[in-house]
């Protein structure tokens, strides 16, 4: 489905005349993220411009519900804009994302909030124009609830916040169901983009001078199992990689998030052979622990993880890893925890982004019992913090005296002689540059590490 829609062009002169102003909250993940620059591009298709949270005229927030206490900040924000909206004209509220798309939220938000203007979920941005015009001109309130279609919003406006660095999404939703997960309800199934539409898009970015890519869903590496047309039945994501390659000017590739489920031999000879997929696999653990992975619904064991990283590491040993661990699933034993540390020793984390079991109302898992305590689940997760930080500086110390390719980002925010760029393991480097090198790619040679950053020095090609 295109956007087309009539009607960013019917309130445009509205909105300059009253020089509206727009300003987005994102929580959550990179997917929220890339959907948040959409909000962008169509707000200021439709002649808004950006400003400052505390005066901009429509306040919207791209929400997530992965976490409780999301729901706690999203309430807590919202009641915060109830003065503004009762003594200020021309202020609009907008909210948008995972958690409207759950039915108990429009109704809290009905009863408790019902100063917000517009309410939709995570696959309606072709209507959001249309609601957003009649509450501005007709001063029409917009809360109902949407189910995820299966259709696929093409041709969005999108405003990107970087020169140099672009996430592009390439398939939506999730059929996994892992037990503890609340995406796939609130995302739908899965749905892939067309190779040509996601190509299309490269295209135009490295046009504009963009380096990196970033492969966004879900899964990304299920991508294409949904096709049903004959000319795109068996297209996988190591084909959609290898035609990414061939895109000149497009130099790094980076993807985000594979299931180890579905990391085949291909997608790894596919890593193997490529010049331009950084050497850096996100690869979500979640537990260590096979009998856990099992009540997740992970569909793979200790083992067969190992395996995977395994493998990648035989194929390039200058791959670093990095992994999503939730500390203290119901009934997670002592032992289990331990096979968790056992595969952060195994593999060498450079990043691991770690989280307390949060129960979403919903999901299988909400309604398993869980006799550990919730002290002993933080206790877990300092063990877990003490084990990376522990190994962090050997992992960084062996990059010491070599050289990597880094994209040079920009000017250090700590140190205004200091430039910043990332290596393909994505660790961010600083070191001297001149602002010509800005969006360029430089060889640097790695001097010293602190543990959340290195320092090298611009060596020749
Ligand atoms: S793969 Fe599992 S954790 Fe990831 S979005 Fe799908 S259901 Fe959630």
């Amino acid at each position: 489905m295109r956007f087309v829609n009539s009607y960013l062009s019917k309130i445009k002169e509205y909105v300059i005349k009253n020089n509206l102003t727009y300003s987005i909250d994102t929580m959550g993940c990179q997917m929220n993220e890339n959907d948040s620059l959409k909000y962008s591009g169509i707000l200021e298709s439709m002649g808004f411009k950006e400003a400052d949270s505390k005066t901009a005229n429509l306040i919207l927030f791209n929400t997530c519900c992965v976490r409780e206490n999301a729901e706690n900040t999203l309430f807590g924000r919202l009641g915060f804009l109830k003065s503004r909206k009762i003594k200020e004209k021309n202020v609009y509220i907008v909210v948008v994302g995972c958690m409207s798309q759950q039915k108990h939220i429009l109704d809290k938000i009905k009863v408790s909030y019902p100063f917000v203007d517009i309410v939709l979920g995570t696959n309606a941005m072709s209507i959001f124009p249309e609601k957003l015009y009649n509450a501005i001109i007709n001063n029409k309130k917009s809360i109902e609830y949407i189910e995820v279609g299966n259709e696929i919003e093409e041709e969005v406006p999108i405003k990107y916040d970087d020169k140099f660095k672009a996430s592009v999404s390439i398939i939506y939703g999730c059929n996994n169901f892992c037990s503890y997960c609340i995406v796939p309800y609130v995302r739908g199934r899965e749905r892939s983009r067309t190779p040509q539409d996601i190509i299309n898009d490269i295209n135009e970015l490295a046009k504009k001078g963009y380096k990196e890519i970033m492969l966004l869903g879900q899964n990304v590496n299920s991508y294409g199992n949904d096709f049903k047309e004959d000319s795109l039945k068996g297209y996988t994501f190591p084909k959609l990689l290898k035609e990414i390659e061939k895109i000149n000017g497009i130099e790094i590739i980076r993807f985000m998030s594979p299931h180890p489920k579905d990391f085949s031999d291909e997608l790894i000879e596919t890593i193997k052979n490529s010049k331009k997929i950084a050497r850096q696999i996100h690869l979500p653990l979640q537990s260590g622990s096979s009998k856990i992975l099992k009540e997740m619904n992970r569909k793979y064991t200790k083992e067969k993880y190992l395996e995977i990283v395994e493998k990648l590491k035989k194929a390039d040993k200058n791959i670093s890893f990095s992994t999503d661990i939730i500390v203290g699933f119901p009934n997670e034993t002592e032992q289990d925890f331990k096979e968790t540390l056992d595969v952060v020793k195994k593999v060498g984390f450079d990043q691991v982004y770690m989280f307390i079991y949060s129960k979403r109302v919903g999901t299988r898992a909400a309604n398993m019992t869980d006799e550990t305590k919730p002290e002993e689940k933080v206790n877990r997760l300092e063990r877990l913090k003490s084990l990376y930080e522990e190994m962090l500086p050997e992992l960084n110390k062996k990059m010491i005296g070599k050289s990597y390719k880094v994209l040079v980002e920009g000017k250090s925010k700590n140190n205004d002689k200091l430039f910043t760029g990332r290596t393909s393991q994505n660790k961010v480097v600083v070191f001297e540059a001149n602002k010509q090198d800005i969006g360029k790619i430089k060889n640097v040679e790695i001097e010293s590490e602190h543990l959340w950053y290195l320092k090298g020095k611009i060596v020749d090609d």
